[in-house]
């Protein structure tokens, strides 16, 4: 539970915030004090999502984060209804279609390629224009990868590859941003539980929480700690960091 409102007042968008651990961190946000605008391509989880929030004039939109067109009227709604930019921005949307190398499709790598890498640069791209446009005194983005895209998974090319190049696309974002007081930085959360890895059958799930020392899988809430705090103040000199929430799995 909170302990106090480091993101009092503080204007957050969060894509994905309509299921598992963008919920997770659209409730802690705004325990500290954020309006949130929960973003998802799932309108009835957003929805869902809006309803067990702490009072405030939080907002559900529809968006598709791998749409140009989507993300633009995303941002431009939130301009409208608030009459200010979001300065803190996580991009949290993601997917799996997960297939052994040998038998992957191009269109189950396109489609995750889409959604967790172009959405994550569609998404940073514009809420850095209009932070940027309207001489706000800084940001904090928070981009979801995963330690999957660092040590590669089994299954999992086409995810492994995309969360790559979220880290890789956040530590640039942190250099070009810096000179607007804007930071960007990089979650790698381990095995998290969620409708994601719901779809993980449970003796691979076993497997993977036998090998963390911290001796269980993760839950939201482990992350969206984490992510409140690179959203605050709090985490002011942080910016191109990667870290990782993992209960120190792969260390
Ligand atoms: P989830 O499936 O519960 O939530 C993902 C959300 O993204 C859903 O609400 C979904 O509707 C939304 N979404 C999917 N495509 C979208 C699109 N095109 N536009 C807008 N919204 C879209 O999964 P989760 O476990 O909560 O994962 C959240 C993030 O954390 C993802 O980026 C995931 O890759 C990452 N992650 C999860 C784990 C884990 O173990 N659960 C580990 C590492 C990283």
């Amino acid at each position: 539970m909170a302990a106090h409102l480091r993101l009092r007042g503080a204007l957050s968008l969060v894509t994905g915030g309509g299921s598992g651990i963008g919920r997770a961190i659209c409730v802690r946000l705004a325990q500290e004090g954020a309006v949130v605008a929960i973003a998802d391509c799932d309108e009835v989880g957003a929805a869902k999502t809006l309803q067990g929030l702490p009072p405030g004039d939080h907002e559900a939109l529809p968006v598709d984060v791998g749409c140009a067109k989507s993300v633009g009227d995303l941002v431009a709604r939130i301009q409208a209804r608030y009459s200010r930019p979001a300065t803190v921005c996580v991009n949290c949307a993601g997917i799996t279609m997960d297939e052994f190398l040998l038998k992957q499709s191009e269109e189950a790598f396109d489609a995750v390629l889409r959604v967790n890498l172009k959405g994550t640069f569609l998404v940073t791209q514009a809420v850095a224009r209009a932070l940027v446009a309207s001489n706000a005194p800084g940001g904090s983005i928070i981009n979801m990868g995963s330690v999957v895209g660092k040590v590669g998974n089994l299954g999992q090319v086409n995810y492994a590859a995309s969360k790559a190049g979220v880290e890789a696309l956040s530590k640039t974002a942190a250099k070009e941003l810096a000179r607007y007081n804007i930071r960007c930085n990089t979650i790698l959360p381990g095995f998290i539980r969620s409708p994601m890895t719901d779809k993980v059958p449970q003796k691979v799930l076993d497997k993977f929480a036998a090998m963390v020392p911290l001796g269980r899988l993760g839950e939201p809430e482990d992350v969206a700690d984490v992510c409140a705090f690179l959203a605050s103040e709090d985490s002011r000199y942080i910016t191109g960091a990667s870290v990782e929430v993992t209960g120190g799995l792969f260390i």
